[in-house]
């Protein structure tokens, strides 16, 4: 678990203008923090900077007290969670949720391997799966895999990409349940990235707001569901 802190953040792609401009944030250590806004906010930009997929262009990022703005993606202990969910077809549900560990410096042994993906797997259902391949599972099933991968490491936090955004209406709202059920679980920070108001209002401890690059407001669901 780590506290990330954001100071005066900016990225320009090329000399256009800036998609973050001056962004600061203080973000708990175990704080779910939504970030929301329409397309083309800078949502995935700011989430890609702080998981070192994108170069800040000025400012600094801390993660966990320590500033991380020159260290590579593997060397930031953050897991993502992607839209498009990213799981290797060719492996099974127990393998997929696996991989960060075979893929970690310092081998886990194969026992601890397979205490650590049952645990992740008991936590989001997925006991049942374990031995299918990606491409038999549902989309509910696919996007709980991609979870279960990220939380089977211990990560300073979690990073969402608007994992929800392939679902249909009904699953959304079943896996938003169990999201904040499970972030509430392991405590550990979370950056939630989502256009979808019901996600913004219903999932996190707090809500920063983006437009155009700008952080506008960061404030409680409770206070902006109370805005007129
Ligand atoms: P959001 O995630 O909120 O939709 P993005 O972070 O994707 O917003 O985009 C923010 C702004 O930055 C947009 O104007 C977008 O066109 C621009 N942008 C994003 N990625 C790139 C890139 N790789 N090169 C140039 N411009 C980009
Ligand atoms: P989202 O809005 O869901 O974050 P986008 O469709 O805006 O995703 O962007 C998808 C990819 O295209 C991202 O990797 C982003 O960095 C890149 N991208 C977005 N806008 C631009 C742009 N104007 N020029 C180049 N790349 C872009």
């Amino acid at each position: 678990m780590a506290e990330i802190t954001l100071n005066n953040l900016v990225k320009k792609y090329g000399d256009g203008f800036p998609a973050i401009n001056d962004v600061s944030l203080d973000i708990k250590d175990g704080e779910f923090m939504i970030f929301v806004g329409p397309s083309g906010s800078g949502k995935s930009t700011l989430l890609r900077m702080v998981v070192g997929l994108e170069d800040i262009t000025s400012g600094d990022l801390h993660i966990g007290g320590k500033r991380v703005n020159d260290l590579s993606p593997k060397d930031r202990n953050l897991s993502m969670v992607f839209q498009n969910y990213a799981l290797y077809p060719h492996l099974t549900v127990f393998e997929n949720i696996a991989f960060p560990l075979r893929l970690a410096k310092g081998k886990h042994p194969e026992s601890e391997i397979k205490e650590k993906v049952n645990n992740a797997s008991a936590l989001l259902e997925l006991d049942e799966h374990l031995q299918r391949k990606p491409s038999n599972l549902s989309g509910g099933q696919r996007q709980r895999v991609a979870m279960g991968r990220a939380i089977v490491r211990d990560a300073d936090a979690f990073l969402f990409d608007e994992p929800l955004s392939n679902l249909d209406a009904k699953l959304r709202g079943q896996m938003r349940t169990e999201i904040a059920r499970m972030q509430r679980r392991l405590g550990t920070t979370t950056i939630y990235v989502t256009h979808d108001q019901t996600e913004a209002l219903t999932l996190g401890d707090r809500v920063s707001v983006l437009k155009k690059g700008v952080l506008q407001q960061v404030a409680s669901p409770r206070e902006l569901y109370d805005q007129p």
